[in-house]
């Protein structure tokens, strides 16, 4: 399935895509980590796989040196046999309710966003963070997403020339597709 949209923000292309974020070539892609950075199911268990070892072995590092990684933080590793050159490893929250979960989910989005320009990265690819077993209803996941990262663009002062969000069921690509929408037509009124 080749399926894409993009749109512009500030100096970055903002592209929602189909696909498997461990196949993708961008600078950093992001993990949807759990607290632990123990490398469970999902996209998780994709990427420890597709990488080797060289993840846990690093994970289990942090753990030892700074305990567990807090919801909406976000540390990185080096990537073993990815194409990417770093992954970032980031925690979002287990839904509750918009209150409490949507600040965490965009503050995962922000520190994954922040951490890669520190790296210097370029660019970078986002999986749907928490909407698979977090259990964030898709289409508020997505509205969350594109916000906290067109807010980070908008401020200026990054060197990310890409950002992607990789959907690998065509239900998240219909979801991100609709909030991308969403937010042309929030950018056009202004
Ligand atoms: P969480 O625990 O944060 O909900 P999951 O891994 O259960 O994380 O799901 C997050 C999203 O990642 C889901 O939309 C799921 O379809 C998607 N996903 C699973 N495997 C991959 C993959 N290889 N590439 C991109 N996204 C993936």
């Amino acid at each position: 399935m080749e399926k894409s949209t993009r749109c512009r923000i500030a100096n970055t292309d903002l592209a929602i895509l189909a696909g498997d974020i461990t196949q993708q070539d961008t600078d950093a892609i992001v993990n949807a980590a759990n607290s632990r950075l123990r490398g469970g199911g999902g996209v998780d268990g994709a990427i420890h796989r597709a990488a080797g070892p060289i993840i846990d072995r690093q994970c289990r590092v942090y753990i030892r040196e700074h305990g567990s990684l807090p919801p909406g933080r976000a540390m990185w590793t080096d990537s073993g046999n990815l194409k990417a050159k770093y992954v970032i490893h980031t925690v979002g929250p287990i839904y509750r309710n918009d209150e409490e979960s949507e600040p965490i989910l965009r503050s995962a989005y922000q520190e994954s966003l922040r951490l890669a320009d520190d790296l210097g990265a370029r660019s970078i690819s986002f999986p749907a963070i928490s909407a698979g077993v977090y259990g964030y209803p898709l289409d508020k996941a997505a509205r969350v997403a594109l916000t906290a990262i067109t807010d980070y663009l908008r401020e200026g002062d990054t060197s990310l020339v890409l950002v992607q969000m990789v959907c690998f069921t065509d239900s998240s690509y219909a979801a991100f597709h609709r909030a991308l929408k969403g937010c042309e037509a929030v950018m056009g009124d202004e």
